[in-house]
């Protein structure tokens, strides 16, 4: 078999090369986080993400504020999308000489405010001198065992739904060297900047049965449902009419002559969820949710059997189209 390139080749030589050491029981590479079995029907969840300066963010572009916001929110995102409540964080950073007081200051505040909102304590982590800002942060959790959500369980005929709209973060990564217009372009620079992690809504969906796979989307759906169609060994078709659009990022592509959908399909960055739901249960499980958080599920396609694939389709029509996520070039 024809080896991938790139981030996702790397992690699966990785992946491969490691699978024998995996005890029974325990999930290693390939979700969004590990589950490790602690007994008494508890799992710990365990996930790692880095945001590396000029690679994930430009310094200049963000308040140190908002790095340390998202640096943990990218993290709180992964134990969601497994269906666990955060434990605790470990901070790990390497910071260039000129960096200034007020920085780190900036960076800590913005990272206790959400490990405050979700009673999330930092317990440890690591400091270095670097050349340039690298932060890594890794995030544990709780599950019980039966409530943990993986990417393989999709199966054909579910109902595919995220849970909120998609492109707006990667309308803000556009907007976020320029001056915003008006209130919509601010509303799309926090959604790339301070993105809200799903993360009472994961454990809520962790509980439900009817929720059969899930994943955060951190790449842009084109790519991360697709890890979904791959684990499960399923396919999908998805109504590109359906995929759910703020109106800041409708409003704003229309003015700046974007292509929004174009913007929804292949950008990274929202960390909405990604779920695939059985069928049946759909309506009573959007029924709850909706009256649980007070918003909608929104379904934007099924999943099909067949070899993993996405057949794109625009009001019932299949739509030859080339959209991929993103994906690191290493
Ligand atoms: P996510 O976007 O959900 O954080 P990634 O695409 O970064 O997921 O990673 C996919 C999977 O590969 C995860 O299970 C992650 O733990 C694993 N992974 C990524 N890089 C490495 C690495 N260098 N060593 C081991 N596992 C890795
Ligand atoms: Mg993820």
């Amino acid at each position: 078999m024809k080896r991938k390139s790139g981030e996702f080749g790397w992690i699966g030589q990785i992946r491969e090369r490691f699978a024998p050491s995996v005890p029974a029981g325990t999930v290693g590479i390939g979700d969004d986080g590990a589950v490790i079995p602690v007994g008494g029907g508890r799992s710990i969840v365990a996930t790692t993400d880095m945001l590396v300066e000029d690679v994930h963010f430009v310094r200049d572009a963000i308040t140190a504020n908002d790095l340390g916001y998202k640096s943990l929110a990218v993290n709180l995102s992964d134990l969601a999308a497994m269906g666990a409540e955060p434990l605790a964080s470990f901070l790990s950073v390497g910071i260039p000489k000129e960096v200034d007081e007020a920085w780190k200051e900036g960076f800590l505040a913005g990272y206790q405010s959400l490990s405050e909102e979700f009673n999330v304590p930092l317990l440890g982590g690591d400091t270095t001198a670097a050349g340039k800002i690298i932060i890594s942060v890794t995030a544990l959790g709780s599950v019980s065992d039966g409530q943990v959500k993986r990417r393989n369980g999709a199966r054909p005929g579910d109902i595919v739904c995220v849970t909120g709209t998609l492109g707006d973060s990667a309308a803000g990564l556009l907007l976020q060297s320029q001056t915003p217009e008006n209130e919509d372009e601010r509303s799309l620079i926090a959604a790339h900047h301070r993105p809200k992690p799903y993360v009472k809504e994961g454990v809520w969906l962790g509980r439900q049965a009817a929720v059969h796979a899930m994943m955060d989307v951190s790449d842009g759906i084109a790519s991360d449902l697709m890890h979904i169609l791959e684990e499960s060994g399923v396919a999908a078709r998805v109504e590109l009419d359906a995929l759910p659009q703020s109106g800041a990022l409708r409003r704003t592509a229309a003015r700046r002559g974007w292509d929004a959908e174009k913007l929804a399909v292949t950008g990274g960055e929202d960390y909405v969820l990604l779920i695939a739901v059985q069928r049946d249960r759909f309506d009573q499980l959007n029924r709850c949710f909706s009256s649980e958080f007070g918003t909608e599920l929104h379904p934007i396609g099924e999943i099909l059997p067949g070899r993993p694939n996405i057949e794109w389709q625009r009001g019932g029509e299949v739509q030859e189209i080339d959209y991929k996520g993103y994906t690191h070039e290493i």
